[in-house]
């Protein structure tokens, strides 16, 4: 990335955010000093994911958003939610220069996610994500997940 000022070839990132479809960097020239905003797009079409079988298919975008879609719907979240998360995702394995990743790790990516917007879409997403091998194991996460709602409780009628 070219200093606009001087031309020079390298400059540091001061600060870099998610914005619409890709990211924003405030940049500092190492030649001159002036400071510089770029707009860099996200492009996913480096982004490989690795099934379970080793196979290998471009990342889509589409695709994980119908899947998402799927779990949030008719749950109380407000519009742009799911656009929301895969945008963070993708900020994620920009940020961390990934070209690769698991199809497991993506799925964990998104559960992580869900798990902090809404316990029913995160229970319905992993239930087919996660294939759980019978009744017992799904209940086993439900439970958990309850307990973690009762102990959140009274945190929340102390700040009251
Ligand atoms: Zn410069």
């Amino acid at each position: 990335m070219r200093c606009p000022y001087c031309g020079h070839s390298d400059s540091k990132v001061n600060d870099s955010r998610s914005v619409d479809q890709g990211i924003r960097r405030r940049r500092e020239c190492l030649g001159c000093g002036q400071r510089f905003t770029t707009y860099e797009r996200v492009d996913n079409s480096i982004l490989t994911v690795i099934k379970k079988d080793r196979r290998r298919e471009p990342f889509d975008r589409e695709k994980l958003l119908r899947g998402i879609r799927k779990a949030c719907e008719k749950r109380p979240l407000p519009a742009g939610t799911v656009e929301k998360l895969i945008d963070d995702i993708e900020f994620e394995l920009h940020r961390t220069g990934r070209s690769e990743v698991s199809s497991s790790k993506l799925g964990e990516m998104v559960m992580e996610r869900l798990l902090r917007l809404d316990h029913i879409a995160y229970i319905r997403f992993a239930s087919v994500y996660r294939e759980f091998a019978d009744i017992g194991s799904l209940k086993k996460e439900v439970d958990s997940l309850a307990e973690r709602e009762s102990k959140q409780l009274p945190l929340i009628t102390e700040e009251l």
